[in-house]
């Protein structure tokens, strides 16, 4: 089984690389990706346990880009994460998630939900770890003024919601550019969540290389709907579970249940077979 999107503690992951990892194993997974927010912090030791468990770890992430002032999340797969361009772009993306966090810690603050935002800052942005809306959602929960992250995000720290902000940063454009000079292949991360299914010819056009048809957030008839657009438009197929879990809460927060949703081997290889092009 094959499982291209989770998610651990190198952003907002409730495991540790080597804990998803061992966990993906005791699934039943045998090809896997971990895709964190803006960092490849978590893959070196995803990859160790990769190589004790017998798991083909594929190298990936998750980029957010921003098209019309909506988040866009990029999947990246196959790509030398060492690679300088990319490390730079990474590291801008991290420093304005900081600022940003910090902008609805204030806004937070003013609603009468005062966060420690510095210790969250402290706590999480070590080692290339990327922090993100969950953090806040996190604490807030802590705080006891929030029942789970989803709570926190549809009364909040969603869109439209009053501590939401923007956030700037590059366009899809430039971020498949930079996963494909590292000679990776960018995928659109859960298409039917962005609703912009008018831009996927220009997003085509502009680098993008394949369409993420299997989700979470995807039944049978969203699947098929993006594996249409795929094919009229000449991208390939990726998909993943986007586990944030620790497997032991499913689906109460975040909708994703380990080893729900895989990926067929062949779209895997076609998946493949773009890198880099
Ligand atoms: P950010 O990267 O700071 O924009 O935060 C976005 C992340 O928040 C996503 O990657 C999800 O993991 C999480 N998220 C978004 N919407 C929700 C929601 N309604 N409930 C729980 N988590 C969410
Ligand atoms: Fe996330
Ligand atoms: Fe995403
Ligand atoms: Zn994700």
């Amino acid at each position: 089984m094959i499982d291209l999107h989770l998610h651990t503690t190198a952003s907002d992951g409730r495991l540790t690389p080597a804990a998803l990892v061992a966990l993906a194993a005791r699934t039943g997974l045998d090809v896997i990706s971990v895709t964190d927010h803006d960092t490849v912090a978590g893959l070196e030791e995803a990859s160790q346990a990769a190589g004790d468990s017998g798991i083909e770890l594929v190298t990936g992430i998750e980029i957010t880009a921003v098209e019309e002032g909506r988040d866009v999340h990029i999947l990246g797969y196959f790509f030398e994460p060492s690679n300088i361009e990319l490390q730079s772009l990474l590291t801008a993306q991290r420093a304005a998630r900081i600022q940003r966090l910090r902008e609805m810690a204030a806004r937070l603050a003013s609603l009468g939900y005062p966060i420690d935002v510095d210790a969250i800052v402290a706590a999480s942005s070590v080692d290339r770890r990327s922090i993100g809306r969950p953090a806040l959602a996190d604490a807030l929960v802590s705080a006891g003024c929030a029942v789970n992250r989803r709570d926190a995000f549809d009364r909040l720290l969603g869109a439209d919601r009053p501590a939401f902000v923007a956030r700037c940063g590059p366009s899809l454009a430039v971020v498949c550019d930079v996963i494909r000079r590292a000679g990776g292949v960018a995928s659109l991360a859960h298409p039917v969540l962005l609703g912009l299914d008018d831009r996927l010819p220009r997003f085509a056009e502009q680098g993008l290389s394949a369409l993420e048809v299997r989700h979470s957030e995807h039944p049978p008839s969203v699947e098929q709907h993006y594996r249409g657009r795929a094919r009229a438009l000449g991208l390939a197929m990726s998909g993943g579970s986007d586990f944030h879990g620790d497997g032991r809460t499913p689906a109460a927060e975040h909708g994703a249940v380990l080893g729900q949703v895989t990926l067929d081997l062949e779209d895997f290889d076609a998946l493949r077979a773009r890198a880099g092009s």
